[in-house]
């Protein structure tokens, strides 16, 4: 006989683990990632050339994609949010926190250790469901700067309350704030549709 089943803490769905581990397998995909999206960036900042031209100097123009590049690149962007959890997890193991020189050496520093202890946050941190909303997110955008992708489109969902909720192929899961209903991703896509407007 299974034990019972409980929500996974990230995804709401039953699962016999605390965390599923698809929904882990997700995390440490972001971690993995991150560092070499925190690169790619640096590229994504480059002014455009134009054919033979010479290449355009000076600060990034409208239209070019060097702010949010810039953003996700400075400290509080992609090193806000991993640095800011492996900090946390520093603190509550008492583990000392190493002086970093650069940002880039944060995100590497952070996303390593986050990796190497995912298991033990799987199974006890209270707020893994906010880590991996934020590593999906924080990876979904620096993926989308990189190449010009557009932002998911939302699509209205009906709650059983008769709410309309905003979901995205990314979401990981969605709490209705009408009637506190937890949906997990496969569940909120779910949903009826909520009106369709005519093209
Ligand atoms: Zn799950
Ligand atoms: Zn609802």
């Amino acid at each position: 006989m299974y034990p019972a089943e409980l929500p996974c803490a990230v995804c709401d769905k039953p699962a016999r683990d605390r965390v599923h581990r698809g929904c882990r397998d997700r995390m440490a995909d972001a971690l993995r990632e991150l560092p070499q999206l925190y690169r790619d960036l640096a590229e994504a900042m480059l002014p455009a050339r134009r054919g033979d031209g010479p290449a355009v100097s000076g600060t990034p123009g409208r239209g070019l994609p060097g702010g949010d590049a810039l953003d996700l690149r400075s400290r509080g962007g992609i090193e806000g949010v991993v640095g800011g959890w492996a900090r946390d997890l520093c603190e509550r193991e008492r583990w000392e926190i190493p002086q970093q020189q650069s940002v880039e050496a944060i995100v590497d520093w952070s996303c390593g250790l986050l990796l190497a202890n995912l298991a033990v946050i799987c199974d006890e941190h209270p707020a893994v469901k906010e880590l991996a909303d934020e590593l999906q997110q924080i990876s979904g955008q620096a993926r989308r700067v990189i190449t010009g992708e557009k932002p998911p489109r939302r699509i209205g969902v009906t709650c059983s309350c008769g709410r309309t909720l905003r979901v995205t192929l990314d979401t990981v899961g969605i709490r209705c704030p009408g009637c506190s209903a937890q949906y997990g991703h496969a569940e909120a896509l779910r949903l009826p549709l909520a009106e369709r407007r005519a093209a």
